[in-house]
């Protein structure tokens, strides 16, 4: 179910809490908002749709990600960019992302998994992760 976009900057401040296995199904609704914001939107964290727990989705196409409670546990080769939010419209912020990390989460069967992830797909989820500690570029 595609969910409203939160833009209250003091809530997007906060942090967020362990997602559990009953919050399964806010995966499935973060990634549905997602791919209906896809015209300017590749990720979200659970409380850009108005609810605190460490859940991002990712849309990259073929790639479709949901990610419960993602703790990035490795992180190499720093580099500086630009990035918008979609909780904050056209604002451009420079932020220092690493363009390779591993990341453990939990994935939809709520199973415990180590992934490494490049690039694009890594930038966006450390932007994404950045939410869930109440970060907002
Ligand atoms: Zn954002």
């Amino acid at each position: 179910m595609v969910r409203p976009i939160v833009k209250d900057r003091l809530f997007l401040s906060l942090k967020s809490e362990e997602a559990t296995k009953e919050d399964l199904p806010i995966g499935k609704d973060l990634l549905d908002t997602v791919r209906h914001y896809s015209d300017c939107c590749v990720g979200l964290a659970a409380n850009s749709i108005g609810i605190r727990k460490r859940i991002i989705a990712l849309s990259l196409h073929p790639l479709e990600l949901i990610m419960y409670n993602p703790v990035i546990v490795k992180k190499e080769k720093p580099y500086t960019t630009t990035e918008k939010c979609l909780s904050l419209g056209e604002t451009e912020t420079t932020v220092t992302r690493y363009e390779t990390i591993e990341v453990e989460f939990r994935d939809t069967s709520f199973v415990k998994r180590r992934a490494e992830f490049v690039k694009l797909v890594a930038e966006v989820i450390q932007h994404e992760a950045d939410h869930l500690d109440g970060i907002v570029v």
